[in-house]
């Protein structure tokens, strides 16, 4: 039996990508998955996605995406350990669900002053 893979074209993703970057480098601010989501039209799954690829592929130098770990809201335990980049669904510390979600940025290059 011959297996079918969907296969998305390798341009759209990089479209897509850069999108992504670019959306989140002109905010100049850290954003959530769900907030990205709206900026390039995408679900919140596929921005996730593609933020774990850009993660992987970054070269350290160029672009480093920076993850802010999600927080638990009523103990504060920070998931720092986890690696995928979805909102954990409860804490285990206290067991409570209501979680803060991780959010993204780009270092930031220092900005040279021209006053
Ligand atoms: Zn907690």
């Amino acid at each position: 039996m011959v297996i079918k893979r969907i296969r998305e074209p390798a341009e759209r993703s990089e479209t897509c990508r850069t999108a992504i970057t670019s959306g989140l480098r002109s905010l100049g601010r850290s954003a959530s998955a769900k907030e990205l989501s709206v900026m390039v039209g995408l679900s919140e799954k596929e921005v996730l996605d593609h933020l774990a690829h850009i993660r992987r592929s970054s070269r350290p130098k160029e672009q480093s995406l920076t993850v802010t770990p999600a927080v638990c809201k009523v103990c504060g335990f920070v998931f720092k350990k986890r690696e995928r980049l979805t909102r954990p669904t409860r804490c285990p510390m206290c067991k409570g669900e209501r979680i803060a979600e991780p959010l993204f940025s780009f270092k930031m290059e220092p900005k040279v002053s021209d006053s």
